[in-house]
């Protein structure tokens, strides 16, 4: 570990930094009248709030929210039926993150497929997708690209190297999305606290690995226009009582502005290089989200020009299963409308060995951080 991480980790460090949060977090609730409520955006920062052991110790001084910010669990059903339908093109490979092939569509899931004898191969990065297409020259190998800003320019990258080589047999089905639609969308809609008490969020925790990319300031609308605050966040201990102390400190001074409790990692501009990449392949399409519904320019689409190389031009699925109806909650639990622990479905017919729903089988899921740190045994 760099010496700058380790400090990150420093148990007496965080125990100090503890109390002063709690004192703050409870000036914070004289401030407002009421216990604060923050959203933590992205399935990253929910798993390290209770990895840590924060979420219970603070439990008395803020409810925690968990929001959309797991990409896997955020597809929708129907793009997991047209993933399926892919996966029985004749001679198609199908190349994507292991997280994908669990979950359910209307019918199956794509490990179910794989059984069923299509060809599904599981990849950590879109340049290995590029190394099958490489080696498999007569058969078309689809990439099912899921992600957010983190991911979307390597498959950028990947596409461009594709290109320069003459790999004609790789195609995208990009399900990349943009977050910041999202959490505008999120804003606009009604949310509640668990205790049903109906109330805006106070505060919201900002992707730090998106964040990366895309800068803090193209994130200042969320204070602007929703008047909450807002604040970036990395994923260690002492990350996470930063960002805490920032938010609190930003609603009591009125911050017009997003905090950055990440600094060490996140520019005001973000990645210009990652964005350059994300611009040159992909153009902002309306896009459907699990739980937020159809959210306009919140999906990265390849351009025309790239419609080549574009699964959903250059194949054409049979009608797709009708949706079934499902008693699984990640809708609303990818809202922060509930938590896991409000569905009935929760540690009984559903866990990570037979996941009901994406929230369960993601590692970035709400529903699998639950269970795993959260779960009373
Ligand atoms: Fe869906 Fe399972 Fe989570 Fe319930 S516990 S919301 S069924 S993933």
């Amino acid at each position: 570990l760099s010496e700058q991480l380790k400090r990150f980790r420093e148990p007496q460090l965080a125990k100090e930094t503890i109390v002063k949060v709690k004192k703050s977090l409870q000036a914070l609730q004289t401030y407002q009248g009421h216990k604060a409520i923050f959203m933590e955006f992205c399935g990253t920062h929910t798993a390290a709030f209770s990895r840590t052991g924060l979420r219970q110790e603070l439990k008395e001084y803020v409810t925690l929210l968990s929001g959309p910010g797991c990409p896997v669990c955020v597809t929708s059903a129907q793009d997991v039926d047209r993933i399926i339908a892919f996966s029985q093109i004749p001679q198609a490979i199908i190349a994507t993150f292991g997280d994908m092939v669990k979950v359910r569509g209307s019918e199956m899931t794509l490990q179910e497929a794989k059984a069923c004898g299509s060809d599904v191969r599981i990849v950590y990065s879109s340049l290995e997708a590029l190394e099958i297409a490489r080696e498999n020259r007569e058969r078309p190998v689809i990439f099912i690209a899921v992600g957010f800003e983190t991911t979307t320019p390597t498959a950028a990258l990947t596409l461009t190297k594709a290109i320069e080589e003459g790999i004609d047999n790789l195609f995208l089905y990009s399900l990349h999305k943009a977050t910041a639609p999202a959490l505008k969308a999120l804003l606009h809609s009604e949310l509640t606290t668990t205790d049903k008490r109906s109330t805006n969020i106070d505060g919201i925790i900002l992707p730090g690995h998106v964040a990366i990319i895309t800068g803090r300031k193209c994130w200042d609308f969320v204070v602007q226009e929703s008047k909450i605050q807002a604040t970036i966040s990395g994923f260690e201990a002492l990350d996470l009582l930063l960002a805490l102390e920032d938010l609190t400190q930003g609603i009591m001074n009125q911050h017009d502005q997003v905090g950055n409790a990440y600094g060490r990692a996140v520019s005001e501009a973000g990645n210009i290089v990652a964005q350059q990449a994300m611009e040159q392949i992909f153009e902002l399409q309306g896009g459907d989200w699990r739980g937020l519904g159809s959210i306009p320019q919140s999906s990265y689409k390849l351009k025309k020009e790239y419609a080549a190389h574009d699964a959903e031009k250059a194949f054409t699925l049979p009608a797709l299963p009708e949706s079934k109806g499902s008693s699984c909650q990640c809708g609303d639990i990818l809202k922060g409308i509930k938590t896991p622990l409000q569905c009935p479905l929760f540690a009984k017919s559903c866990d990570p060995v037979h996941p009901q729903g994406p929230c369960m089988v993601s590692h970035e899921g709400t529903c699998a951080t639950y269970y795993k740190y959260e779960r009373k045994l």
